[in-house]
């Protein structure tokens, strides 16, 4: 067996024979950029594969999120989570926005509903929600409360490719959802991005500002950025959609062999999926509790002793770091869930590729640690 370090992923990459013929058409067509031609085919075959309107393709979803409150005009105060990617609150303070952080639902440790009103000031003008390891949100419950106060709602779907629930796409709710195609997810285009949006106009809006504003060669209305997706990258996409579905049921296959090998150990808890939802099992979260032989650091450090390079999604939380720790919404007795989960949290290895054997060690690791 190989000693090769395990990630907690590893990108899933088309043959490398199948991309040459798309380099070709783009070494003959010279269209690197700008909308070209795989940009668009992409596109559309992603509203397709999602089920949903209007897609604007993009670098990145850093830089999504940023075109995302920046074409909806949001100013003032976002109501966010900080238990995520440092991305989502870092879009705000890049739009000028103040983070409002509320703490976390301990059964999926997105944002919590109940928390939302109380932190609604007349500043407030936009929630924005993370679909945390691919878990869809109480998208029903967040709109009601959007509806009643008139806010906005972007979704950072970055973990969210492909998931359901029982009405379609859950890319579909809130006014914007950002998708991330790092390669760290579960679709990926090296680098990349995109905006769902509901209607044609905001699509347009959208593309204008990720070419920094350009509405024709001579008409620029907003000071937009660069944000544009690569024909590489796009062409890339195209290739990668092919094996999604595979790609998907392979990630589905490993979550239910972790299920099954920790589920009933002391001291191990874990997030159950939401019933109603296509998943698209993009992370494998532990919670190393009270009960468990080792506390979560021990834990994993013995991962790491053994090659296994898990991580600690979301450690520190958003809140914690330099930028924000001053706000009086990152007061820590105000995040009890959030602060709990990011101290006991472990991410699994999981990717279409990982070995059984490897699995197999992996949880052997922690079985005999407790
Ligand atoms: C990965 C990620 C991002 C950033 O995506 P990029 O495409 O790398 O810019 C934003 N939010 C969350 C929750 C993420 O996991």
């Amino acid at each position: 067996m190989s000693n090769k370090p395990i990630y907690v992923t590893q990108p899933a990459l088309p043959p490398l024979e199948e991309f040459i013929p798309y380099l070709e058409q783009i070494w003959d067509s010279k269209v690197l950029t700008n909308g070209g031609p795989f940009h668009q085919q992409l596109e559309q075959a992603l509203c397709e594969h999602l089920g949903v309107k209007h897609i604007s393709l993009f670098t990145n979803a850093t830089i999504a999120l940023i075109t995302a409150l920046q074409a909806l005009r949001i100013t003032g105060e976002v109501i966010t989570t900080p238990y995520s990617f440092v991305a989502t609150a870092h879009s705000l303070l890049w739009t000028g926005v103040k983070p409002v952080f509320i703490d976390v639902d301990p059964r999926n440790f997105n944002l919590d509903p109940d928390c939302i009103e109380a932190a609604i000031t007349p500043h407030t003008t936009a929630i924005m929600p993370v679909h945390c390891y691919g878990h869809p949100c109480d998208v029903e419950r967040i709109e009601r409360i959007a509806d009643t106060y008139g806010l906005k709602v972007i979704y950072d779907a970055a973990h969210a490719f492909g998931v359901r629930n029982a009405r379609g796409s859950i890319l579909n709710y809130g006014d914007l959802s950002v998708l991330s195609f790092h390669a760290t997810k579960v679709f990926n285009t090296f680098e990349g991005g995109a905006i769902i949006c509901p209607d044609a106009k905001t699509k347009q809006r959208i593309d204008h500002l990720k070419n920094f504003g350009f509405v024709d060669e001579v008409t620029v209305i907003a000071p937009g950025i660069n944000g544009k997706m690569s024909e590489f990258n796009a062409a890339l996409g195209l290739l990668q959609l092919k094996d999604i579905d595979n790609a998907i049921a392979r990630r589905q296959a490993i979550d239910a062999r972790y299920r099954a090998a920790l589920g009933g150990i002391t001291g191990i808890g874990l997030l159950s999926g939401s019933d109603d939802a296509v998943a698209n099992y993009a992370y494998f979260p532990i919670l190393v509790q009270p009960g468990f032989a080792l506390n979560r650091d021990g834990l994993f450090a013995r991962l790491r002793e053994h090659g296994i390079m898990a991580r600690r999604y979301f450690y520190p939380l958003i809140s914690d770091f330099p930028m924000y720790r001053g706000l009086p919404s990152a007061a820590p007795a105000l995040l009890p869930t959030a602060r709990q989960a990011a101290q006991q949290v472990i991410c699994l290895p999981i990717y279409p590729d990982l070995p059984v054997e490897q699995q197999e060690r992996i949880i052997e690791l922690i079985v005999s640690a407790a």
